[in-house]
């Protein structure tokens, strides 16, 4: 029973294992291990796990790897030896070697530990820092920039200082803006803040939202309607959430649209509720359309910025949609229009 479940265990585990004797000849190779460094061909498995006469040589050549096995074998004090090597596939992988004696000869024992998905989720997380540090920095700079030009003496021009005062709100609202939208962003990728779901009348929801913007849409002279589907149900969603979904896709589709008109349209389907933002405004590149959802991604960083953008609404938008068990899409054409869509059940 014993051995069985171990050799389950050692099969199914997402680390390669590599047991070799003191001559480096392959005594056992797990499946992780058999895909991450394919065995050349022919292979006559032996029922005990055995690989028929194969060194470790023929298999990996990494000069590191081989190196650190000789150090294991030859160690007198058995101590474990570590060293990271790349994968065939470009992938990191940590391995540790430890001293195993069998019955009859000692010999080595290879734990292959896949690393590749902590790099990328560590360099995701460096590019967000960054990213962070260079968005409040910007506003930042120019703050102080306008304050120290005051105190310089330019605060004694009443225009001046109405002028600067002006510009250091205007970034000083940028940051808390964006200080905003990545609490609310860090809170939802953390899962800290459930959905609070209750039955939704979505016709209230929306009409809502474009009273509270017509007013910006009157001021850029758009038109901005609603068709909301008759006797749709109520859907079950968390209000506030949705809510912050529709305005901003609606705020989006104002601010990337010159002339013409956005169109908030609502309908059933396939026992979701669908939900269309059109507009006909910039449009967005074929190039931008995949990377659009990514926080920070914008197509125009500096007319975004212009605009109060902090390239993470639809990041925002996307994880809300998410949790609700929804999709949400995109359909563009430069120069004549956007519609995001999303369903929710
Ligand atoms: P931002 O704060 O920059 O608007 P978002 O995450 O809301 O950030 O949007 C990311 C980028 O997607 C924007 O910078 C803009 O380039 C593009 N975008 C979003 N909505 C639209 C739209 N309706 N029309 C054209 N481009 C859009």
């Amino acid at each position: 029973m014993k051995e069985k479940l171990l050799e389950a265990v050692i099969r199914e585990m997402e680390i390669g294992v590599l047991v070799l004797d003191a001559r480096k000849q392959i005594l056992y190779m797990n499946p992780f291990f058999k895909s991450t460094f394919p065995v050349p061909q022919p292979v006559t498995q032996t029922p005990a796990g055995g690989q028929g006469n194969f060194s470790v040589g023929d298999i990996i050549r990494d000069p590191d790897l081989l190196g650190a096995i000789e150090e294991t074998l030859l160690s007198p004090d058995h101590l474990p030896v570590k060293v990271t090597i790349q994968g065939r596939n470009g992938q990191v992988l940590e391995v540790r070697f430890l001293h195993f004696v069998e019955e009859r000869a000692p010999g080595l024992i290879g734990f292959f530990h896949d690393l590749t998905e902590e790099k990328r989720v560590e360099a995701i997380k460096r590019d967000f820092v960054a990213n962070v540090s260079h968005e409040l920095r910007t506003p930042l700079a120019s703050i102080k920039g306008y304050a120290e030009t005051l105190l310089d003496g330019a605060m004694q021009d009443r225009e001046t200082l109405r002028n600067f005062l002006s510009i250091i709100d205007k970034h000083a609202n940028r940051m808390t803006a964006l200080i905003d939208d990545l609490l609310t962003l860090s809170m939802l990728e953390s899962h800290q803040m459930p959905l609070k779901l209750e039955a939704v009348e979505i016709r209230g929801l929306i009409n809502g939202v474009i009273q509270g913007f017509e007013k910006n849409a009157r001021d850029k002279g758009l038109k901005l309607t609603g068709e909301i589907q008759e006797g749709l149900p109520k859907v079950t969603a968390d209000k506030v959430r949705l809510e912050q979904v529709i305005v901003n896709l609606v705020d989006n589709a104002i601010k990337y649209t010159n002339q013409g008109e956005v169109r908030v349209i609502a309908r059933g389907e396939n026992s979701h509720l669908r939900v269309d933002v059109e507009d006909t405004g910039i449009g967005i590149p074929d190039k931008d359309i995949p990377r659009i959802f990514e926080r920070f991604y914008r197509v125009d960083k500096g007319r975004s910025r212009e605009i109060g953008g902090t390239g993470l609404g639809l990041a925002i938008v996307k994880h809300i949609i998410q949790a609700h068990n929804g999709k949400i899409w995109v359909t563009s054409s430069p120069g004549k229009g956007t519609a995001f869509s999303f369903v929710i059940p």
